[in-house]
């Protein structure tokens, strides 16, 4: 039965994140045919990423402007979704797994009334059911998870719903909503940081994580040469963060960001279950390690047995050459 169903896009920096489409691509999933309209928050401007979120795959854009929405506050947000979802009264809601999607979800699902399937990573529509996957005990199984009942609301993994085609023929109306937003007691000081320039962490297809056989702050170098080739980001088990060799904001794993790019390449980490937890759901895994008897080799696709100040260099020089 067809459903209508609302995106949440999310907007930085007056772009659109990635998982924004990706949400459109899941929510379409589960409208089987219905309406999908998308909504976006932001301070500026939103004509140019409500056209976007057309091009791949929206029916209806609603926009909320308003100063308080310049970055994500859990009151400001909540507001302006409950006034978009009492507008439309949709039979389900998607919205990106990041750290928003993660604040906002719970808070939207308990003023609704309604149950929330987190972190789902696939959606499929089988025996009349719209059915989600999603990783449990840290990804070591996946549990599925149908809705017998109520609203439909879910939040999707980064990296791992493909986005619709973009199609600059599809068109759709755009629709700015006024909505007074007040009682905001959370100042957010906001700290951004990116690993390569213009490549977030959580949705980055190439992620070379390094661990504490890097041994110094020094020997990320070379990890950051070869992300910058692959046009991918740094990242970093604990033992590298614990060691003051980088910024916790790099630290990937249970405890960490969870990353599911195409290829993640892990440098001297030995593969602690903790830091699986964050990454074993990589699309192809590399392991760079001087011990053959490293953990991370039985999740690894490719393993290559070397001291990583040999092999990373080499790696680096070889893709600069295609
Ligand atoms: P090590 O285990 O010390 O491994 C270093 C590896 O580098 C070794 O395998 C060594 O052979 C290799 N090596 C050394 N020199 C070289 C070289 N020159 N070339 C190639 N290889 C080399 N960890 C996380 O990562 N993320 C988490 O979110 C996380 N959460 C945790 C939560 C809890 C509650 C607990 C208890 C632990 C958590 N940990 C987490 C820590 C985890 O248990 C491990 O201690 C940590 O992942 C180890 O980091 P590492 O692999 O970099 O270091």
């Amino acid at each position: 039965m067809s459903k209508k169903i609302v995106v949440f896009g999310e907007v930085r920096d007056g772009e659109l994140r990635n998982v924004s489409f990706e949400a459109v691509a899941a929510a379409k999933l589960v409208s089987e045919g219905g309406e999908i309209v998308a909504a976006v928050f932001g301070d500026g401007s939103l004509e140019k990423a409500a056209q976007e979120l057309i091009y791949y795959g929206a029916d209806r854009v609603v926009t909320v402007q308003n100063e308080t929405l310049k970055t994500y506050t859990s009151e400001g947000y909540a507001q302006a979704a409950l006034a978009v979802i009492e507008d439309e009264d949709p039979e389900g809601i998607v919205m990106g797994h990041t750290a928003a999607g993660k604040d906002l979800t719970p808070k939207l699902a308990s003023k609704l009334d309604s149950g929330l399937i987190s972190d789902v990573t696939s959606i499929e529509v089988a025996g009349g059911n719209v059915v989600f996957t999603r990783p449990i005990y840290s990804g070591k199984a996946f549990e599925k998870k149908i809705v017998t009942d109520g609203l439909i609301f879910a939040t999707v993994r980064p990296n791992n719903i493909a986005p619709l085609e973009r199609d600059e023929s599809r068109t759709g109306e755009i629709t700015a909503k006024e909505v007074e937003i007040k009682d905001i007691r959370t100042v957010i000081k906001e700290v951004l940081r990116k690993s390569t320039e213009g490549v977030d962490l959580s949705e980055a297809k190439v992620v070379i994580a390094g661990g504490r056989g890097v041994k110094s702050k020094e020997g990320f170098e070379p990890l950051q040469e070869l992300a910058d080739a692959l046009g991918g980001a740094v990242g970093a088990s604990r033992g590298a963060c614990d060691a003051d060799y980088c910024d916790y904001s790099l630290q990937i794993g249970q405890t960490g960001k969870v990353v599911t790019p195409d290829l993640y390449i892990a440098c001297g980490i030995s593969g602690a279950i903790q830091h699986l937890a964050g990454m074993s759901n990589s699309k192809v895994i590399v392991a760079i390690n001087k011990d053959p008897e490293a953990n991370i080799f039985n999740v690894a696709d490719y393993g290559i047995v070397g001291d990583l100040f040999d092999v990373v260099p080499k790696l680096t020089e070889e893709i600069k050459k295609l």
